[in-house]
This record gives structure tokens, C-alpha cells and sequence, in this order.
């Protein structure tokens, strides 16, 4: 299986500014921030892209976004966009799945 960006990002080999992490989750910012807060929310069970969910790992998606929606509530940010990105057709470039989450809120933190 070839490694991502992700997967490198998850194992620690590249830095990220990480902002949440638990046994299910890893929750880092963008590096090109499309808006004030752009975060991205990757499972650290292996699925490539929403196009790849099967029945076993139909729970990811889900989990991601209960995720995003707990660190919202914690850094008080009101409201936010959600988004995966499916295939090259649907602007995915790394083949890990992620949600983007993107706020003009800005993490209490920063
Ligand atoms: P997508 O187009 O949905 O595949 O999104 C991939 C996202 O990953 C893009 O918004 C990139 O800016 C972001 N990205 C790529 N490399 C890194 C990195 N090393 N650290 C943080 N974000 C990254």
C-alpha cells in the first residue's frame, strides 16, 4: 500500500501543527488554509476515500464528523463547513480519507 502524506503525518516522520489527537483521531491545520481556521480530521484507521467505505468502515466518516463537532463545541466556534473531497474529480489530492473543516472563526488559541 503506498504511503500518503498522511500516513507520514500520523507516524510522526513530518511535523504538522496538531491540534487534537486521541486513539481514533488526528486533527491537524491545513498548510494552505483555504479560510481563518482550516483544519483537517483524519481517522488513524486507513481508508483511502469516501469512494472506498465499505460496510466495515462505514463508521469513519460519521466519526469524524462527531469529532469536528466536539472540538467546535470545546473552541467555541459557532459555525463551520464541512467537506470530503471524493476522487480527482472531487479535488481529492491525497488519497487518505479526510474532512476538511473550515471556519471564519478563529480557534480561541490562536
Ligand atoms: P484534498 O484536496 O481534499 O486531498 O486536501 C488535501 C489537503 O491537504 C489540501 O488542502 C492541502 O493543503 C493539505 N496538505 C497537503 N500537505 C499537507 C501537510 N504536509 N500538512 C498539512 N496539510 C497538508
Amino acid at each position: 500500500m503506498e504511503q500518503t502524506i498522511f500516513h507520514r503525518i500520523l507516524q510522526k516522520e513530518i511535523p504538522a501543527s496538531v491540534v487534537y489527537e486521541d486513539e481514533e483521531v488526528l486533527a491537524f491545520k491545513d498548510i494552505h488554509p483555504k479560510a481563518t481556521t482550516h483544519l483537517l480530521f483524519i481517522p488513524k484507521h486507513f481508508v483511502a476515500s469516501i469512494a472506498d467505505v465499505t460496510p466495515e468502515t462505514a463508521h469513519l466518516p460519521g466519526m469524524l464528523i462527531l469529532k469536528a463537532q466536539k472540538f467546535a463545541k470545546e473552541k467555541g466556534i459557532q459555525g463551520y463547513k464541512l467537506t470530503f473531497h471524493v476522487g480527482k474529480g472531487g479535488g481529492q489530492e491525497v488519497m487518505y480519507l479526510h474532512l476538511h473543516f473550515l471556519s471564519e472563526e478563529r480557534v480561541s488559541e490562536d
